[in-house]
Protein backbone atom coordinates (compact mmCIF):
# COMPACT_ATOMS: atom_id res chain seq x y z
CA UNK A 1 0.00 0.00 0.00
CA UNK A 2 1.38 3.47 -1.17
CA UNK A 3 0.63 6.58 0.78
CA UNK A 4 -0.98 9.39 -1.38
CA UNK A 5 0.43 10.00 -4.69
CA UNK A 6 -1.22 13.09 -6.16
CA UNK A 7 -2.29 16.26 -4.32
CA UNK A 8 -5.47 16.50 -2.26
CA UNK A 9 -8.50 17.28 -4.20
CA UNK A 10 -10.70 19.50 -2.29
CA UNK A 11 -13.60 20.94 -4.75
CA UNK A 12 -15.85 23.73 -3.59
CA UNK A 13 -18.87 22.36 -1.77
CA UNK A 14 -21.13 25.17 -0.77
CA UNK A 15 -21.13 27.61 1.87
CA UNK A 16 -22.37 25.35 4.67
CA UNK A 17 -19.28 23.34 5.05
CA UNK A 18 -16.76 25.32 6.70
CA UNK A 19 -13.46 23.27 6.52
CA UNK A 20 -12.75 24.14 10.22
CA UNK A 21 -11.11 20.82 11.82
CA UNK A 22 -12.47 17.74 12.89
CA UNK A 23 -15.98 16.41 12.76
CA UNK A 24 -17.61 14.83 15.83
CA UNK A 25 -20.72 12.51 15.94
CA UNK A 26 -20.54 8.77 14.98
CA UNK A 27 -23.50 7.37 14.61
CA UNK A 28 -24.13 5.79 11.15
CA UNK A 29 -26.25 7.88 9.37
CA UNK A 30 -29.49 7.42 7.72
CA UNK A 31 -30.14 6.84 4.02
CA UNK A 32 -29.27 10.09 2.54
CA UNK A 33 -32.12 12.38 1.65
CA UNK A 34 -31.59 15.10 -1.03
CA UNK A 35 -31.80 17.73 1.57
CA UNK A 36 -30.17 15.27 4.18
CA UNK A 37 -26.20 17.19 5.40
CA UNK A 38 -23.48 16.18 3.54
CA UNK A 39 -21.56 12.21 4.61
CA UNK A 40 -18.53 12.52 5.09
CA UNK A 41 -16.50 8.76 5.12
CA UNK A 42 -13.63 8.87 7.08
CA UNK A 43 -10.83 7.17 8.35
CA UNK A 44 -10.95 4.14 5.74
CA UNK A 45 -7.91 3.52 2.86
CA UNK A 46 -9.48 5.10 -0.40
CA UNK A 47 -8.54 3.67 -3.27
CA UNK A 48 -9.75 6.45 -5.70
CA UNK A 49 -9.11 4.68 -9.18
CA UNK A 50 -8.27 8.10 -10.36
CA UNK A 51 -5.56 8.76 -13.30
CA UNK A 52 -3.34 8.58 -10.66
CA UNK A 53 -4.24 5.37 -9.12
CA UNK A 54 -3.94 7.18 -5.63
CA UNK A 55 -4.40 5.11 -2.69
CA UNK A 56 -4.86 7.46 0.53
CA UNK A 57 -4.49 5.80 4.06
CA UNK A 58 -7.14 7.43 6.56
CA UNK A 59 -8.73 9.39 3.77
CA UNK A 60 -12.23 10.72 3.63
CA UNK A 61 -14.46 10.86 0.60
CA UNK A 62 -16.90 13.63 1.23
CA UNK A 63 -20.83 12.85 -0.33
CA UNK A 64 -22.89 15.81 -1.06
CA UNK A 65 -26.81 14.33 -2.55
CA UNK A 66 -25.74 12.21 -4.99
CA UNK A 67 -22.14 13.18 -5.97
CA UNK A 68 -18.83 13.04 -4.69
CA UNK A 69 -17.81 16.44 -3.21
CA UNK A 70 -14.18 16.01 -1.91
CA UNK A 71 -11.57 13.48 -1.56
CA UNK A 72 -9.64 14.16 1.42
CA UNK A 73 -5.95 13.19 2.67
CA UNK A 74 -5.56 12.03 6.33
CA UNK A 75 -4.15 15.20 7.07
CA UNK A 76 -6.94 17.32 5.60
CA UNK A 77 -9.14 19.49 7.68
CA UNK A 78 -12.13 17.65 7.92
CA UNK A 79 -15.79 19.84 7.12
CA UNK A 80 -18.17 20.86 9.93
CA UNK A 81 -22.33 20.43 9.95
CA UNK A 82 -21.82 16.81 8.23
CA UNK A 83 -23.21 13.21 9.18
CA UNK A 84 -19.89 11.12 9.77
CA UNK A 85 -19.45 7.32 8.54
CA UNK A 86 -16.52 5.88 10.31
CA UNK A 87 -14.40 3.61 8.06
CA UNK A 88 -11.44 3.33 9.98
CA UNK A 89 -9.69 -0.40 8.76
CA UNK A 90 -11.80 -0.56 5.82
CA UNK A 91 -11.32 -0.40 1.82
CA UNK A 92 -13.32 2.47 0.51
CA UNK A 93 -13.23 1.87 -3.58
CA UNK A 94 -15.71 2.83 -6.39
CA UNK A 95 -18.48 0.60 -6.83
CA UNK A 96 -18.15 -2.09 -9.43
CA UNK A 97 -19.46 -2.00 -12.56
CA UNK A 98 -20.74 -5.06 -14.01
CA UNK A 99 -20.75 -4.45 -18.23
CA UNK A 100 -22.75 -7.65 -19.34
CA UNK A 101 -25.28 -9.90 -17.71
CA UNK A 102 -29.16 -10.88 -17.86
CA UNK A 103 -30.04 -10.43 -14.43
CA UNK A 104 -33.48 -12.08 -14.31
CA UNK A 105 -31.89 -15.24 -15.28
CA UNK A 106 -31.17 -15.73 -11.59
CA UNK A 107 -34.78 -17.24 -11.64
CA UNK A 108 -32.93 -20.11 -14.48
CA UNK A 109 -29.60 -20.58 -12.48
CA UNK A 110 -28.61 -23.82 -12.16
CA UNK A 111 -31.56 -25.31 -15.07
CA UNK A 112 -28.81 -26.67 -17.39
CA UNK A 113 -25.33 -26.81 -16.78
CA UNK A 114 -22.50 -28.09 -18.23
CA UNK A 115 -23.41 -27.96 -21.97
CA UNK A 116 -22.39 -26.54 -25.24
CA UNK A 117 -23.53 -22.27 -26.54
CA UNK A 118 -25.94 -23.83 -28.66
CA UNK A 119 -27.33 -26.15 -27.01
CA UNK A 120 -27.37 -24.57 -23.65
CA UNK A 121 -29.46 -21.75 -25.41
CA UNK A 122 -31.26 -23.59 -27.82
CA UNK A 123 -32.12 -26.76 -26.09
CA UNK A 124 -32.91 -25.10 -22.71
CA UNK A 125 -32.91 -21.32 -22.33
CA UNK A 126 -34.78 -20.01 -25.04
CA UNK A 127 -37.74 -23.03 -24.55
CA UNK A 128 -38.10 -22.42 -21.20
CA UNK A 129 -37.93 -18.57 -21.84
CA UNK A 130 -40.58 -18.50 -24.37
CA UNK A 131 -43.08 -20.32 -21.75
CA UNK A 132 -42.28 -18.51 -19.03
CA UNK A 133 -40.50 -14.91 -19.35
CA UNK A 134 -43.06 -12.24 -18.21
CA UNK A 135 -43.25 -8.60 -16.54
CA UNK A 136 -43.25 -10.43 -13.03
CA UNK A 137 -40.68 -12.78 -13.48
CA UNK A 138 -38.34 -10.43 -15.15
CA UNK A 139 -39.26 -8.22 -12.22
CA UNK A 140 -38.47 -10.53 -9.46
CA UNK A 141 -35.73 -11.84 -11.43
CA UNK A 142 -34.08 -8.47 -11.79
CA UNK A 143 -34.76 -7.54 -8.23
CA UNK A 144 -33.34 -10.94 -6.71
CA UNK A 145 -30.18 -10.27 -8.65
CA UNK A 146 -29.80 -6.59 -7.83
CA UNK A 147 -29.49 -7.61 -4.09
CA UNK A 148 -26.51 -9.86 -5.12
CA UNK A 149 -24.90 -7.60 -6.75
CA UNK A 150 -25.22 -4.72 -4.34
CA UNK A 151 -24.36 -7.09 -1.02
CA UNK A 152 -21.01 -7.70 -3.64
CA UNK A 153 -19.97 -4.22 -3.86
CA UNK A 154 -22.10 -4.01 -7.92
CA UNK A 155 -23.47 -0.22 -7.85
CA UNK A 156 -23.73 -0.66 -11.70
CA UNK A 157 -25.43 -3.25 -14.04
CA UNK A 158 -25.67 -3.57 -17.57
CA UNK A 159 -28.40 -5.38 -19.30
CA UNK A 160 -29.93 -7.49 -22.08
CA UNK A 161 -32.99 -8.85 -21.74
CA UNK A 162 -37.21 -9.43 -22.28
CA UNK A 163 -39.28 -6.72 -20.45
CA UNK A 164 -37.23 -3.69 -20.15
CA UNK A 165 -39.63 -1.43 -17.97
CA UNK A 166 -39.80 -4.20 -15.26
CA UNK A 167 -36.15 -4.67 -15.34
CA UNK A 168 -35.85 -1.00 -14.89
CA UNK A 169 -38.76 -0.87 -12.23
CA UNK A 170 -36.46 -3.49 -10.51
CA UNK A 171 -33.43 -1.41 -10.35
CA UNK A 172 -34.84 1.55 -8.98
CA UNK A 173 -36.75 -0.08 -6.39
CA UNK A 174 -33.10 -1.70 -5.51
CA UNK A 175 -31.41 1.69 -5.88
CA UNK A 176 -29.13 0.33 -8.19
CA UNK A 177 -27.32 1.70 -11.18
CA UNK A 178 -28.58 -0.12 -14.25
CA UNK A 179 -27.80 0.05 -18.02
CA UNK A 180 -31.10 -0.98 -19.56
CA UNK A 181 -33.53 -0.71 -22.15
CA UNK A 182 -35.37 -2.91 -25.23
CA UNK A 183 -33.74 -5.13 -27.20
CA UNK A 184 -34.08 -7.27 -30.41
CA UNK A 185 -33.63 -11.25 -31.22
CA UNK A 186 -34.38 -12.33 -34.91
CA UNK A 187 -36.81 -14.58 -33.77
CA UNK A 188 -40.84 -14.34 -31.56
CA UNK A 189 -39.75 -12.88 -28.29
CA UNK A 190 -41.26 -13.49 -24.93
CA UNK A 191 -42.34 -9.79 -24.90
CA UNK A 192 -43.11 -8.92 -28.83
CA UNK A 193 -43.41 -11.30 -31.57
CA UNK A 194 -41.41 -9.50 -34.12
CA UNK A 195 -37.98 -7.59 -33.67
CA UNK A 196 -39.62 -4.30 -35.65
CA UNK A 197 -42.43 -4.81 -33.11
CA UNK A 198 -39.71 -3.91 -30.97
CA UNK A 199 -38.04 -1.21 -32.37
CA UNK A 200 -41.06 0.25 -32.65
CA UNK A 201 -41.86 0.16 -29.29
CA UNK A 202 -38.59 1.13 -28.21
CA UNK A 203 -38.63 5.07 -27.96
CA UNK A 204 -41.37 5.15 -25.06
CA UNK A 205 -38.80 3.24 -22.92
CA UNK A 206 -36.01 5.44 -24.53
CA UNK A 207 -37.77 8.73 -23.60
CA UNK A 208 -39.28 7.66 -20.19
CA UNK A 209 -35.82 7.13 -18.55
CA UNK A 210 -33.59 9.75 -21.08
CA UNK A 211 -32.82 11.26 -17.40
CA UNK A 212 -33.27 8.97 -14.40
CA UNK A 213 -31.36 9.38 -12.01
CA UNK A 214 -30.17 5.24 -11.61
CA UNK A 215 -31.54 3.66 -15.64
CA UNK A 216 -29.25 4.84 -18.04
CA UNK A 217 -31.29 3.69 -21.25
CA UNK A 218 -29.61 1.09 -24.12
CA UNK A 219 -30.97 -0.58 -26.81
CA UNK A 220 -29.75 -4.43 -27.08
CA UNK A 221 -29.57 -6.84 -30.42
CA UNK A 222 -28.91 -10.16 -29.19
CA UNK A 223 -25.96 -10.98 -31.83
CA UNK A 224 -25.19 -11.54 -35.42
CA UNK A 225 -25.98 -15.31 -35.06
CA UNK A 226 -29.76 -14.82 -34.23
CA UNK A 227 -30.09 -11.04 -35.99
CA UNK A 228 -30.22 -10.45 -39.01
CA UNK A 229 -27.64 -7.71 -39.97
CA UNK A 230 -30.31 -4.84 -40.70
CA UNK A 231 -32.34 -5.14 -37.69
CA UNK A 232 -29.28 -5.06 -35.46
CA UNK A 233 -28.27 -2.02 -38.05
CA UNK A 234 -31.63 -0.82 -37.18
CA UNK A 235 -31.20 -0.67 -33.67
CA UNK A 236 -28.01 0.85 -33.52
CA UNK A 237 -29.24 3.39 -35.48
CA UNK A 238 -31.96 3.86 -32.91
CA UNK A 239 -29.50 3.69 -29.36
CA UNK A 240 -27.26 6.71 -31.65
CA UNK A 241 -30.72 8.64 -32.01
CA UNK A 242 -31.56 8.40 -28.50
CA UNK A 243 -27.70 8.59 -27.38
CA UNK A 244 -28.10 5.56 -25.59
CA UNK A 245 -25.46 2.69 -24.84
CA UNK A 246 -25.90 -0.57 -27.72
CA UNK A 247 -25.18 -3.59 -26.61
CA UNK A 248 -24.04 -6.89 -28.40
CA UNK A 249 -22.95 -10.54 -27.93
CA UNK A 250 -19.76 -10.34 -30.85
CA UNK A 251 -17.49 -12.81 -31.41
CA UNK A 252 -18.64 -15.22 -28.09
CA UNK A 253 -18.41 -18.38 -30.47
CA UNK A 254 -16.46 -19.76 -32.85
CA UNK A 255 -18.97 -20.92 -35.36
CA UNK A 256 -20.36 -16.96 -35.39
CA UNK A 257 -17.59 -15.42 -37.61
CA UNK A 258 -17.91 -18.02 -40.66
CA UNK A 259 -21.94 -17.68 -40.14
CA UNK A 260 -21.41 -14.20 -40.33
CA UNK A 261 -19.08 -14.42 -43.31
CA UNK A 262 -21.61 -16.43 -45.05
CA UNK A 263 -24.91 -14.38 -44.24
CA UNK A 264 -23.13 -10.95 -44.76
CA UNK A 265 -19.70 -11.38 -46.41
CA UNK A 266 -18.03 -9.99 -43.67
CA UNK A 267 -16.53 -10.97 -40.07
CA UNK A 268 -18.80 -10.02 -37.61
CA UNK A 269 -16.84 -6.69 -36.19
CA UNK A 270 -15.96 -5.60 -39.85
CA UNK A 271 -20.32 -6.24 -40.43
CA UNK A 272 -20.65 -4.16 -37.18
CA UNK A 273 -18.80 -1.44 -38.15
CA UNK A 274 -20.00 -1.20 -41.68
CA UNK A 275 -23.61 -0.37 -40.49
CA UNK A 276 -22.19 2.20 -38.37
CA UNK A 277 -22.75 0.18 -34.86
CA UNK A 278 -19.07 0.58 -32.92
CA UNK A 279 -19.07 4.25 -31.87
CA UNK A 280 -18.60 5.16 -27.89
CA UNK A 281 -21.03 3.23 -25.82
CA UNK A 282 -21.27 0.25 -27.78
CA UNK A 283 -20.51 -2.75 -25.42
CA UNK A 284 -18.98 -5.94 -27.64
CA UNK A 285 -20.03 -8.72 -24.84
CA UNK A 286 -17.59 -11.31 -25.30
CA UNK A 287 -15.25 -10.29 -27.91
CA UNK A 288 -13.34 -13.77 -27.88
CA UNK A 289 -12.87 -14.25 -31.59
CA UNK A 290 -10.80 -11.12 -32.43
CA UNK A 291 -8.09 -10.49 -35.34
CA UNK A 292 -5.82 -7.96 -34.89
CA UNK A 293 -7.31 -6.20 -37.47
CA UNK A 294 -10.80 -6.87 -35.52
CA UNK A 295 -8.78 -5.24 -32.09
CA UNK A 296 -7.80 -2.22 -34.39
CA UNK A 297 -11.36 -1.71 -36.00
CA UNK A 298 -12.85 -1.35 -32.19
CA UNK A 299 -9.77 0.71 -31.32
CA UNK A 300 -10.27 3.30 -33.22
CA UNK A 301 -14.27 3.14 -33.09
CA UNK A 302 -14.26 4.25 -29.35
CA UNK A 303 -16.85 1.02 -28.87
CA UNK A 304 -15.93 -1.35 -25.71
CA UNK A 305 -15.78 -4.49 -24.66
CA UNK A 306 -17.33 -6.65 -22.12
CA UNK A 307 -14.58 -9.25 -20.96
CA UNK A 308 -16.85 -12.31 -19.28
CA UNK A 309 -13.97 -14.93 -18.59
CA UNK A 310 -16.11 -17.53 -15.61
CA UNK A 311 -19.00 -17.31 -18.47
CA UNK A 312 -16.84 -18.27 -20.97
CA UNK A 313 -14.78 -20.72 -19.17
CA UNK A 314 -17.95 -22.64 -17.97
CA UNK A 315 -19.21 -22.91 -22.10
CA UNK A 316 -16.24 -24.06 -22.80
CA UNK A 317 -14.60 -21.66 -25.23
CA UNK A 318 -11.61 -23.00 -25.68
CA UNK A 319 -9.61 -19.76 -25.85
CA UNK A 320 -9.48 -16.47 -23.96
CA UNK A 321 -10.26 -13.12 -25.36
CA UNK A 322 -7.64 -11.22 -26.51
CA UNK A 323 -7.91 -8.52 -23.18
CA UNK A 324 -4.24 -7.72 -22.94
CA UNK A 325 -4.31 -6.82 -26.76
CA UNK A 326 -7.30 -5.13 -26.67
CA UNK A 327 -6.04 -2.60 -23.44
CA UNK A 328 -3.21 -2.11 -25.41
CA UNK A 329 -4.19 -1.10 -28.28
CA UNK A 330 -6.85 1.49 -26.11
CA UNK A 331 -10.24 -0.64 -26.13
CA UNK A 332 -12.25 -0.26 -23.38
CA UNK A 333 -12.34 -3.53 -21.69
CA UNK A 334 -15.04 -4.11 -18.49
CA UNK A 335 -15.77 -6.83 -16.84
CA UNK A 336 -19.05 -8.69 -16.62
CA UNK A 337 -20.70 -11.81 -14.77
CA UNK A 338 -23.04 -12.62 -18.15
CA UNK A 339 -26.32 -14.25 -17.19
CA UNK A 340 -26.40 -16.19 -13.82
CA UNK A 341 -27.15 -18.76 -15.28
CA UNK A 342 -24.31 -19.23 -17.46
CA UNK A 343 -21.86 -18.31 -14.33
CA UNK A 344 -23.31 -18.68 -11.89
CA UNK A 345 -22.90 -15.89 -9.47
CA UNK A 346 -22.87 -12.19 -9.88
CA UNK A 347 -19.70 -11.34 -7.61
CA UNK A 348 -17.62 -9.24 -9.28
CA UNK A 349 -14.70 -10.24 -6.65
CA UNK A 350 -14.71 -13.57 -8.07
CA UNK A 351 -14.81 -12.46 -11.55
CA UNK A 352 -11.74 -10.68 -11.02
CA UNK A 353 -9.73 -13.28 -9.47
CA UNK A 354 -10.63 -15.37 -12.67
CA UNK A 355 -9.91 -12.90 -15.15
CA UNK A 356 -6.10 -11.91 -13.81
CA UNK A 357 -5.44 -16.12 -13.69
CA UNK A 358 -7.04 -17.17 -16.65
CA UNK A 359 -4.76 -14.92 -18.95
CA UNK A 360 -1.67 -15.73 -17.16
CA UNK A 361 -2.68 -19.31 -17.61
CA UNK A 362 -3.01 -19.23 -21.22
CA UNK A 363 -0.35 -17.32 -21.80
CA UNK A 364 2.13 -18.98 -19.71
CA UNK A 365 3.36 -15.29 -18.56
CA UNK A 366 2.05 -14.45 -14.94
CA UNK A 367 2.90 -10.67 -15.70
CA UNK A 368 -0.24 -10.16 -17.37
CA UNK A 369 -3.25 -8.14 -16.30
CA UNK A 370 -1.64 -7.49 -13.02
CA UNK A 371 -4.14 -7.03 -10.59
CA UNK A 372 -4.29 -3.16 -10.80
CA UNK A 373 -5.08 -3.78 -14.48
CA UNK A 374 -7.94 -6.27 -13.36
CA UNK A 375 -9.50 -4.17 -10.97
CA UNK A 376 -9.30 -0.66 -13.06
CA UNK A 377 -11.31 -3.08 -15.30
CA UNK A 378 -14.44 -3.93 -12.97
CA UNK A 379 -14.24 0.42 -12.19
CA UNK A 380 -12.96 2.91 -14.52
CA UNK A 381 -12.77 0.19 -17.61
CA UNK A 382 -16.35 -0.97 -17.10
CA UNK A 383 -17.04 2.80 -17.16
CA UNK A 384 -15.48 3.99 -20.43
CA UNK A 385 -17.20 0.39 -21.70
CA UNK A 386 -20.28 2.12 -21.14
CA UNK A 387 -19.40 5.33 -22.07
CA UNK A 388 -20.39 6.69 -18.44
CA UNK A 389 -16.68 7.59 -17.44
CA UNK A 390 -17.77 11.14 -16.81
CA UNK A 391 -20.18 9.99 -14.14
CA UNK A 392 -18.95 6.42 -12.34
CA UNK A 393 -16.17 4.33 -11.92
CA UNK A 394 -13.80 6.33 -10.14
CA UNK A 395 -13.87 8.33 -6.70
CA UNK A 396 -13.54 11.84 -7.64
CA UNK A 397 -14.96 14.96 -6.93
CA UNK A 398 -17.76 15.79 -9.64
CA UNK A 399 -18.74 11.58 -9.91
CA UNK A 400 -21.86 10.02 -8.90
CA UNK A 401 -21.71 8.78 -5.17
CA UNK A 402 -21.41 4.88 -5.99
CA UNK A 403 -18.85 3.73 -2.99
CA UNK A 404 -18.18 0.78 -1.45
CA UNK A 405 -17.02 -0.14 1.95
CA UNK A 406 -14.72 -3.65 2.29
CA UNK A 407 -13.63 -5.21 5.31
CA UNK A 408 -10.33 -6.16 5.30
CA UNK A 409 -9.91 -7.71 9.21
CA UNK A 410 -10.38 -10.88 9.09
CA UNK A 411 -8.28 -14.41 8.45
CA UNK A 412 -7.88 -14.15 4.96
CA UNK A 413 -7.55 -10.83 4.46
CA UNK A 414 -4.42 -10.16 7.46
CA UNK A 415 -2.08 -8.77 6.89
CA UNK A 416 -2.43 -6.44 4.14
CA UNK A 417 0.30 -5.70 1.83
CA UNK A 418 -1.07 -4.76 -1.32
CA UNK A 419 -4.55 -3.39 -1.64
CA UNK A 420 -5.20 -4.37 -5.58
CA UNK A 421 -4.01 -8.03 -5.03
CA UNK A 422 -6.36 -8.17 -1.85
CA UNK A 423 -8.75 -6.97 -4.09
CA UNK A 424 -8.26 -9.37 -7.05
CA UNK A 425 -6.98 -12.31 -5.15
CA UNK A 426 -8.35 -12.63 -2.08
CA UNK A 427 -11.47 -10.90 -0.81
CA UNK A 428 -14.83 -11.37 -1.97
CA UNK A 429 -18.16 -10.01 -2.34
CA UNK A 430 -19.50 -11.18 1.41
CA UNK A 431 -16.12 -9.07 2.46
CA UNK A 432 -18.28 -5.85 1.45
CA UNK A 433 -20.02 -3.99 4.62
CA UNK A 434 -21.70 -0.66 2.93
CA UNK A 435 -22.39 0.60 -0.28
CA UNK A 436 -23.78 3.80 -1.46
CA UNK A 437 -25.34 4.20 -4.81
CA UNK A 438 -26.21 7.70 -5.96
CA UNK A 439 -25.11 9.00 -2.59
CA UNK A 440 -27.74 6.78 -0.75
CA UNK A 441 -26.39 4.11 1.67
CA UNK A 442 -28.34 0.96 0.35
CA UNK A 443 -26.27 -1.82 2.16
CA UNK A 444 -25.09 -1.44 5.43
CA UNK A 445 -23.05 -4.00 7.84
CA UNK A 446 -23.82 -6.46 4.98
CA UNK A 447 -27.55 -5.80 5.03
CA UNK A 448 -29.16 -4.60 1.96
CA UNK A 449 -31.90 -1.28 3.01
CA UNK A 450 -33.71 -1.08 -0.09
CA UNK A 451 -35.42 -4.68 -0.77
CA UNK A 452 -37.37 -7.18 1.55
CA UNK A 453 -34.57 -9.98 0.58
CA UNK A 454 -36.42 -12.94 1.95
CA UNK A 455 -39.89 -11.53 0.32
CA UNK A 456 -37.58 -11.55 -3.05
CA UNK A 457 -36.18 -15.11 -2.08
CA UNK A 458 -39.81 -16.38 -1.55
CA UNK A 459 -41.00 -15.17 -5.11
CA UNK A 460 -38.07 -16.57 -6.42
CA UNK A 461 -39.09 -19.98 -4.94
CA UNK A 462 -42.40 -19.47 -6.12
CA UNK A 463 -41.32 -18.88 -10.05
CA UNK A 464 -38.98 -22.04 -9.29
CA UNK A 465 -41.57 -23.78 -9.22
CA UNK A 466 -42.65 -23.17 -12.29
CA UNK A 467 -39.86 -23.57 -14.44
CA UNK A 468 -39.63 -27.02 -12.93
CA UNK A 469 -43.18 -28.01 -14.67
CA UNK A 470 -42.02 -25.96 -17.89
CA UNK A 471 -38.55 -28.22 -18.09
CA UNK A 472 -40.40 -31.28 -17.81
CA UNK A 473 -43.21 -30.60 -20.10
CA UNK A 474 -40.50 -28.80 -23.06
CA UNK A 475 -38.16 -32.73 -21.72
CA UNK A 476 -41.18 -34.59 -22.77
CA UNK A 477 -42.32 -33.21 -25.75
CA UNK A 478 -38.83 -33.33 -26.93
CA UNK A 479 -39.12 -36.76 -26.55
CA UNK A 480 -42.34 -37.60 -28.06
CA UNK A 481 -41.84 -39.46 -31.66
CA UNK A 482 -42.48 -36.69 -34.43
ZN1 LIG B 1 -24.77 -12.66 -22.41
Amino acid sequence: MSGPRKPIVLSPVGAVLAVVGAVTGCALPEPAADDAAPLLIDGGTVVAMDEAGSILEGGAVLVQGDSIAAILDRDAPRPQGVRRLDATGQLVIPGLVNVHGHAAMSLLRGLADDLPLMTWLQQHIFPVEAELVAPDFVYWGTLLSSVEMLKSGTTTFADMYYFPFDVARAAADAHIRAVAGPGVIGFPAPDFASPEESLAAAPEFLERYRDHPLVVPSVSAHALYTTPLNVVAAAAELASDYEAVFQIHAAEDATEEAQSQEANGMGVVEALASVGALRRGTVLAHAVYLSDEDIATIASSGAGTAHNPQSNMKLGIPQAAPVALALAAGVPVGLGTDGPASNNDLDLFGEMDAAAKLHKFVSGDPSVLPAETVFRMATMGGARALGLDDRIGSLEPGKQADIVLLDPRRAGLTPLYAVYSHLVYAADGSDVTTVLVNGRIVVQDGRVLTVDEDEAMRQARGFGDHVREVVERVAASSQEPS
